[in-house]
């Protein structure tokens, strides 16, 4: 049977874009996490369908990655299939003050295009390392903007296998979320509405925001960037530091002491070490602040 399946992956989708025992520690920003039974890069909308369907008459279940930026794997990995939309399916293209961007185009490529044609608006997520996929499903956001803030539309797959266009107010983005996310859709494109701009001062404001990043967080090391969504009315780095757990360790992972709200891997951290952490910090912000840190990085594989 799991022949049959393996081949049929490989009629859809061309054997160079099927792997089987892939480490995601290769596909994700955390460097941690075991294999994926198979790893999938399909190369257009259709063949990514017709891989879903393929998943679903297997019974074998499949995840959709961008560039696992926001994702923790298990140290046991995932068993079933990772749809991975990213390097294959990266276009990006103008009209006017419109950039559509396929949804495997990287965030921090797409912003610097824009400014580029003196476009503003994406200024915000020039160092946010993920796809448009990815920040489409996470609403994300940095220095007081958003992907909300910007897009107009999207193009997704719904789970019944319709392809549709969805307006910025169906796509409900809330905080760290959207109805993609919450209803299991695949994004294949989107448009961003941008503004006219003078591309010196954009690259100029790129620039700044890159600097602030490079000062205030451990960019030297693996992570999934913030491990925590901001609780209401709080700072999660700050409410961490304030328990006493800067730096709090567990084999090789730890709290950053440079930026407490980021769990990072020093170079040797399992899935396990990632998470042990995450539960004490959790458990100590509890216990000495009340509060419940909600994790922002998706599980993958517990
Ligand atoms: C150093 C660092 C800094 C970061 N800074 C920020 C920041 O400032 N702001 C911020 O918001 N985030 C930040 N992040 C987190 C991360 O980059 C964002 O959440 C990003 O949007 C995730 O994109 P991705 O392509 O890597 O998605 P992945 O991590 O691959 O996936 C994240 C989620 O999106 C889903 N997904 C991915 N692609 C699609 C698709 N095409 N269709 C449907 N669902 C999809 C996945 O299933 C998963 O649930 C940072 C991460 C790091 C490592």
């Amino acid at each position: 049977m799991e022949n049959i399946f393996y081949k049929k992956l490989c009629e859809i989708n061309g054997l160079a874009q099927v792997h089987t025992q892939e480490p995601m520690k290769r596909h994700t920003t955390f460097r941690v996490g075991g294999n994926a039974g198979y790893f999938v890069t399909p190369l257009t909308p259709e063949a990514l369908w017709q891989t879903i369907e393929t998943c679903r008459e297997a019974e074998e279940p499949y995840y959709i990655l961008g560039n696992g930026s926001n994702v923790l794997v298990s140290d046991q990995g995932y068993s079933g299939v990772i749809i991975q939309l990213f390097k294959n399916q990266d276009k990006i293209t103008f009209e006017g003050r419109r950039l559509t961007a396929q949804t495997g185009a990287l965030l921090i490529r797409t912003a610097h295009e824009a400014a580029k044609l003196s476009l503003s608006g994406l200024e915000f997520a020039s160092g946010i390392p993920g796809t448009v996929g990815g920040a489409l499903a996470m609403n994300a956001g940095a220095y007081g903007g958003e992907i909300r803030d910007v897009v107009e539309k999207a193009r997704v797959l719904t789970p019944e296998g319709e392809i549709r266009w969805l307006s910025r107010e169906e796509l409900d983005l809330t905080y760290r979320s959207s109805v993609i996310s919450r209803k299991s859709y695949i994004a294949l494109e989107a448009v961003f509405l941008l503004k006219e701009g003078e591309s010196t001062q954009i690259e100029a404001r790129m620039e700044e925001l890159k600097r602030t990043r490079t000062e205030k967080q451990p960019l030297e090391y693996a992570s999934a960037g913030s491990t925590f969504k901001r609780p209401e009315g709080y700072f999660a780095g700050k409410l961490i530091m304030e328990a006493g757990l800067r730096g709090y360790r567990v084999g090789g992972a730890q709290v950053s002491e440079k930026h407490c709200g980021f769990v990072i891997n020093r170079g040797d951290a399992t899935a396990r070490d990632v998470m042990a952490v995450i539960m004490h910090v959790r458990g100590e912000v509890k216990r000495q602040a009340g509060v419940d840190l909600e994790l922002e990085v998706k599980l993958l594989g517990f």
